[in-house]
């Protein structure tokens, strides 16, 4: 599709998850220089564009105005206006509607730009001891119990940490529902991400949920975390148990490909990320 370029630009613009001082100079500046803000929340929105001085119209633009509000802001784009876009917090697209907006943009040629930011699922990783790589961002599981159970035991194979989003008051439930599958599995529940109570608990499911169910209150908001299945948790302990096994290999005159395509799909483990380990190990020999 070729862009018109007498069309205006679509901003996906990254705002802070808890900590204001995570927004970006340059998220500001594209949030002063855009013709209306597009938001899921406007109150919210409001409260931040506030915080930071900037007055500019704000419309609407959530899950149950997505279709109107949608077709609204692809016809001020396509006059010509900045359209920005913002969710309540982080990332717009991830677990929010504004991915919506993005494709039907693409699809226009109306040009798109990210201006990035804070995101849950990312922060919480990082700090989660979990295996960064790779991860599977399962988002928001389905709210009722049959479907929300089909979809954990489609993930049961999933060699990839699991990164899931919850509302406070379904955490418990949804623990519960992962501790029939995965209640030996290492996991971390990161609360209140980058803000004043931010928390990290970290055990097994089965050990969270025991920890949830002593709270009478959960209050917050989470991100779940649930590392790979034992044989293809390729934390740092595991991969040395790993690298160890394609030693063994190279040791019986396997190259180092080789070595690594067989234990990466003996472990089902990411064959790259063998072989680099394997590289980087043969280098500080
Ligand atoms: N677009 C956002 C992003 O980039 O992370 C996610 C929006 S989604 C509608 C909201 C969910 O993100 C919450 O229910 C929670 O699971 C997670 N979340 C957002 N902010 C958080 C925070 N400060 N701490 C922990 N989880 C958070």
């Amino acid at each position: 599709m070729i862009c018109q370029s007498s069309f205006g630009t679509l901003y996906l613009v990254g705002t802070p998850i808890g900590n204001l001082g995570d927004m970006s100079p340059r998220a500001l500046e594209v949030l002063r220089s855009a013709d209306l803000v597009a938001a899921e929340d406007t109150r919210h929105t409001l409260e931040l564009l506030n915080h930071f001085g900037i007055k500019k119209r704000l419309v609407r633009y959530d899950e149950h105005t997505k279709v109107a509000q949608g077709d609204f802001l692809l016809g001020e784009l396509q006059s010509g206006r900045k359209v920005a876009l913002v969710s309540d917090a982080g990332l717009p697209g991830i677990a929010d509607p504004g991915a919506d907006l993005a494709k039907k943009c693409i699809s226009r040629g109306i040009v798109v730009v990210p201006v990035p930011g804070p995101n849950a699922a990312l922060t919480a990783l990082i700090a989660s001891g979990l295996s960064t790589q790779p991860f599977h961002f399962v988002g928001f599981l389905p709210k009722t119990g049959k479907k929300r159970r089909e979809e954990i035991e489609r993930l049961a194979d999933v060699a990839a940490t699991l990164i899931f989003y919850e509302a406070p008051h379904r955490v418990k439930e949804v623990v519960g529902d992962l501790a029939k599958h995965f209640a030996k599995r290492r996991c971390c529940l990161a609360r209140e991400l980058t803000k004043v109570h931010e928390e990290f608990w970290r055990g097994t499911v089965a050990e969270a949920l025991e920890h949830l169910e002593g709270q009478e209150q959960i209050r917050g908001e989470f991100v779940l975390l649930v590392a790979p299945p034992e044989s293809v948790d390729n934390s740092d302990k595991n991969m040395d148990y790993l690298v160890d096994n394609a030693k063994n290999l190279l040791d019986n005159g396997y190259s180092v490909k080789d070595a690594a395509a067989e234990v990466a799909a003996k472990y089902k483990v990411s064959k790259r990320e063998i072989y680099n380990e394997l590289i980087k190990k043969q280098r500080e020999e």
